[in-house]
């Protein structure tokens, strides 16, 4: 009989439900030996079938599950009917860049796929994904036609898989230091071999349009003094002057994420004086202006993901009541706060009570007129609930 693992009864359940992490508590006998990486077929202590997924033994998450179909085999037609069904969902969207596979939201667990015009990147979070991605890579190559496929596996969940981090040309030619897209309109340099994720916040792209449609439609923008803090390569900034606000100041801690976002405002024909843009860390870059007495009419905070597990929870939202309370004491009486929050780990609720509390704090009174999320590239899996990270609120205080 085939290598097959049996499940303990008590998770059963929540594997019928189809969510696609099975931990090592929930296995009670392994039946042959196998090898990370392999496809192997869960079942329940009576011998009925449950799933089938790909094992890691160095992994807590020991199965990966990939079809609750009994009859489905798991052969190259069943990864390009699942790469399928990931790009069949992509709208043409607005530009050239995109993310074409969300990993375990897109029913391909630990692969991620994003695009910037005729480029693709390739993310193989997991062992089972690492040891296809030169067959999935042709897979791609073949649907899309891609210039060049490049993997950027140079991420921290790796070494929980015990694997350590992999980059290079995995199908076709070597992109160039930059790529440009176009997204809303506007261009961007990507740097796709070193910049952060996979080059670009493609997760931002609706937030960056709905930034410009506020400030295009309200009046008298174009006094406006920006605050685009953890500006990166300058999306939101370039958003911003394209609506023609004044003057957008960016900070982040990366240099090299700052020269970029220069060279995307020159790019698109903007301008923004050198001494706009600031590297630091932002709590201490927003404290000294808040000690010079600093007023901005819309600050922009992005942060990155500051509770990495749910054990950091406490901890990041001590991170992000100190900056959004920052940010409510820097806005003039009727300016405009964009808020967010990747971390999986903080709800919805619960980052909207932190900005309550900050609001609190501040003494200013506030209204939430939108609620923001990630774009249809991005989806989250029904039976998935962790895939949904990526939280924002637009404010207005006075
Ligand atoms: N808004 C950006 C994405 C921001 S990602 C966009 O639309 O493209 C988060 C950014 O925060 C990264 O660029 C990272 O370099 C920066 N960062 C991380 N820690 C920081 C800190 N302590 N202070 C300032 N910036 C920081």
């Amino acid at each position: 009989m085939s290598t097959r693992i049996i499940l303990h009864d008590k998770v059963l359940k929540s594997i019928s439900r189809r969510h696609p992490w099975v931990f090592s508590g929930a296995i009670k006998t392994i039946k042959g030996t196998p090898e990370d990486g392999d496809i192997l077929r869960l079942v329940a202590g009576d011998g009925t079938f449950a799933g089938r997924g790909y094992w890691n033994s160095h992994s807590q998450i020991r199965v990966r599950i990939l079809s609750w179909n009994e009859d489905e085999v798991i052969d190259q037609d069943f990864w390009e009917g699942r790469l399928r069904r990931a790009l069949d969902s992509r709208e043409p969207g607005s530009g050239n860049a995109r993310r074409l596979v969300h990993a375990e939201n897109d029913y391909l667990p630990g692969l991620v796929v994003d695009q910037y015009a005729d480029w693709l990147v390739i993310q193989a979070l997991t062992l089972g994904i690492n040891r296809r991605k030169h067959m999935l890579a042709e897979l791609l190559a073949e649907m899309l036609q891609p210039t060049g496929i490049y993997e950027r596996s140079d991420v921290e969940v790796r070494a929980r898989e015990g694997l350590v981090p992999e980059t290079g040309v995995l199908w076709g030619a070597e992109p160039p230091d930059v790529v440009e897209i176009e997204e809303n309109g506007q261009r961007f340099l990507v740097d796709i071999k070193a910049g952060q994720k996979t080059g670009f916040y493609l997760d931002q792209r609706e937030n960056r349009a709905a930034l410009h449609a506020m400030l295009k439609q309200h009046p008298g923008t174009e006094d406006y003094i920006v605050l685009n803090a953890f500006g990166y390569t300058g999306g939101f900034a370039v958003a911003a002057l394209a609506a023609g606000v004044q003057r957008v100041i960016s900070l982040d801690s990366s240099a090299s994420a700052l020269a970029l976002a220069e060279r995307n405002i020159a790019l698109n024909g903007q301008s923004a004086d050198p001494e706009d843009f600031m590297v630091g860390n932002a709590g201490d870059i927003l404290r000294g202006f808040r000690e010079q007495g600093r007023v901005f009419d819309c600050i922009i905070l992005d942060p990155p993901k500051f509770a990495q597990t749910s054990r950091q929870v406490e901890r990041a939202t001590r991170g992000y009541k100190d900056i959004n309370l920052l940010a409510f004491q820097l806005l003039r009486a009727g300016g405009w706060l964009w808020t967010f929050s990747c971390s999986n780990a903080v709800d919805a609720d619960l980052f909207q009570k932190v900005v309550f509390g900050a609001l609190v704090d501040a003494g200013r009174e506030g209204q939430i007129l939108r609620h923001l999320s990630a774009p249809p590239d991005h989806p989250v899996a029904l039976t998935f609930p962790e895939g949904s990270y990526l939280k924002g609120l637009v404010c207005r205080v006075w």
